[in-house]
This record gives C-alpha cells, structure tokens and sequence, in this order.
C-alpha cells in the first residue's frame, strides 16, 4: 500500500459508522467516549473537538500507528474519529476495526461538513477554534476561540503562513507583529535570505542543496522558533 500500512489482513472497505453533526454531538455527550483527531499536529493545533485526542504526529501513516496505540485499551468503549473532510477517517475507521475496536465511528464529511449542519440547524458548536484547510485562507473559523500561539513570540494568534523564503516555506503560526518584523519568514536566516537579489538566492540554492540547514527544520516536527530567534538575537543583523 502507498501509505506502508502492508498488511493482508486489512479490509479498507470494513469502515465505521457515520454519523451527523447532531450524532456527532450527542455521542460526545455520552460518558466514556473516546474522540481522536486524525488530522496531522498543525491542524489540530488552531482548532479540534473539545476533549479530543490529538497524536503529535507530521503525516496520516503516523497518525494511524500512533493513535492505535494510544487507546489500546479502550477497545470496548465508543470511538469518535474525525478529520476535515472525512476522506481520511474511512481509513482510519477500518484501522480501528482492523485492531479490534468494536464501536468505530466517523464524522461524516469531515468538520467541513459538520460546520455546516451545526449552522444550519442551530446545534452548539462543540469543535473549538479554526478547521485548518489547504487552500489560500489556510482555515475556516468555527467558533471565536483562539486556542493556539505565535510560534514567535507566544501571543495569542492562529494564523498560518508559509515563511517567505522559497527554499523554507515552513508552514507556522505567525501574528501580525511578527510577521511585519520578521518579513514573514520563520527565522533571521530565512530573512536574510529572502532579502537578497533573487540571482543570488537560486545560487544560494544550488550550492547549499544538500547541506541546507533549512532542511533541518523541515524535517523535525514543530522546530521551536522561540528558541532559534533567541539564540539567533544578536548574531544576525
Ligand atoms: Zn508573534
Ligand atoms: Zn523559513
């Protein structure tokens, strides 16, 4: 399989219960249900399902082993996946079941979808925050809370971006301040980068390719900013 989940034995096509915003919200009320987010670490982070658990993880293939593991022994309790549009949890539904959950269930159609019945119907909201999309708005609000921070300076923000500099482009959460001293970039180096004649930057690409310290960031879950802008302050004009 694409995503390295080879086992035989998986039937993809064994998924879960869908249920509706309004099912969705009454089997949250019932005691001893256990809700997980499917969706990756920055999506979760600027909004998710009041009481949910959220794997710290970068892809879907980590989710699905991560959060099997993490309620082991919850088999015989009622289990909530959801994700954005609801095309991952039909995996992750007969994953659970593949692992012998017994009560799997699914928000049809994702938080996109419940948004929209909740507002329709007039149903509380019981997902706090923003539902992180991949388009240009990177999110749709669903309620007022902000419940994340600047990567930066730690103010209350959840607004994506993608650091300016081409050859970086983490995506991070960044406030208006921040972004107006950092240039929109991620860290002094991204800005000094970003700053030189575009010549320069495609040679600065060619010729750091493999020993790129941006790499780094790339491949580590949530690189700490705060901390590389406070070991940066000073050394970089
Ligand atoms: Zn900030
Ligand atoms: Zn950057």
């Amino acid at each position: 399989m694409a995503d390295g989940l080879a086992d035989d034995t998986f039937d993809v096509t064994n998924v879960g219960k869908h249920l509706n915003a309004k099912e969705f919200n009454d089997a949250l009320d019932l005691p001893d249900t256990v809700v997980i987010d499917m969706r990756n670490h920055y999506e979760s982070e600027v909004g998710h399902f009041e009481g949910a658990l959220r794997p710290e993880v970068d892809t879907f293939r980590e989710e699905l082993e991560k959060s099997v593991k993490m309620v082991a022994d919850k088999k015989d309790k009622k289990i909530l996946l959801y994700c954005t549009g609801g095309i991952r949890c039909e995996k992750a539904s007969a994953w659970f079941k593949h692992h012998g959950f017994e009560d799997v269930n699914q928000l049809h159609g994702g938080i996109i979808q419940y948004a929209r019945e909740i507002k329709e119907q007039g149903l509380p909201a019981k997902f706090i925050g923003k539902n992180f999309v991949f388009d240009e708005r990177l999110g749709e609000r669903i309620t007022d809370d902000i419940i994340s921070e600047c990567h930066q300076c730690g103010a209350k923000c959840d607004t994506h971006v993608n650091c300016k500099n081409d050859d970086c482009h983490l995506l991070f959460i960044q406030c208006d301040a921040c972004a107006e001293k950092m240039q929109g970039c991620c860290t002094p180096r991204c800005q000094e980068i970003s700053n030189l004649p575009i010549d320069e930057q495609r040679k600065l690409r060619k010729g750091q390719r493999k020993t790129d310290t941006l790499s780094v960031y790339r491949s580590r879950l949530r690189p700490d900013l705060r901390q590389i802008l406070k070991a940066g302050s000073g050394s970089s004009k």
